[in-house]
């Protein structure tokens, strides 16, 4: 069977040289190598001609974790903590509309979760600690990237609960901005136990569904490479 290919969004990072460069962590990549199938990583900041070209191409993308959106894409309320990737935002957020209007498989991992509720308008909280009352704390930058940090409650009969076959799951937590008002056409498919969506998804779309912890540093939970596969498959 053809492995299908699977577009990873990149950052910009400067090398140890202080050389600018682009970046994609591994997990992502050996996450969807070992779902069956094969990353091509999708720089910033890409003219439009040229990502059309990408696309077009892409049997499914993955938007992947990073810093923060620009606050002017969804009139966020500035926090001293926001750190941006404006060229990420030029790319992410036009790319993620012609994707679901292509109706290709989308998976969004927390920034790339981000990007589909704000490209699809919804907004965000800023910093979450600050805006959410009686949050919990979702910022484990200081532990283990596998470090379970919350439990979810998944939403009954949704797409993600089909996949993890369970109603309640822990998962890991690397984030300090969450969903405040979600996008119209989105639904959302799990919860943390202070309220925030944890996980959404497009109903009617072959697979648009996104998730704010990072299922490719829980690798050896079923559960997340059960996602990983479906959504490769999704993309076959
Ligand atoms: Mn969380």
């Amino acid at each position: 069977m053809q492995r299908p290919l699977i577009g990873i969004t990149a950052r910009h990072v400067n090398t140890s040289e202080g050389l600018p460069a682009v970046r994609i962590l591994r997990a992502y990549v050996t996450a969807i190598v070992d779902a069956g199938g094969a990353p091509i990583l999708i720089p910033p900041e890409l003219p439009e001609g040229c990502w059309r070209v990408l696309l077009d191409r892409l049997d499914g993308v993955l938007f992947s974790g990073g810093a923060d959106i620009g606050l002017e894409h969804f009139d966020g309320e500035p926090h001293p903590t926001v750190d941006v990737e404006p060229v990420r935002d030029a790319l992410e957020l036009p790319l993620l509309r012609a994707a679901v209007d292509a109706d290709k498989p989308l998976l969004g991992i927390c920034r790339g979760f981000q990007v589909m509720n704000v490209a699809l308008g919804g907004t965000l909280y800023t910093h979450i600690l600050d805006q959410l009352p009686n949050a919990l704390q979702h910022d484990w930058h200081d532990k283990p990237r596998d470090t379970l940090a919350h439990s979810i409650r998944v939403e009954e009969g949704t797409r993600l609960a089909e996949i993890l076959g369970a109603p309640l799951l822990q998962v890991n937590s690397l984030h300090h901005q969450g969903i405040k008002d979600l996008a119209p056409s989105l639904k959302a498919t799990a919860y943390s136990p202070d309220g925030l969506i944890e996980g959404i998804e497009l109903p009617n779309h072959k697979f648009a569904l996104a998730v704010q912890w990072h299922p490719e540093w829980m690798r050896s939970h079923e559960e997340m490479r059960r996602l990983f596969r479906m959504f490769v498959e999704a993309a076959k």
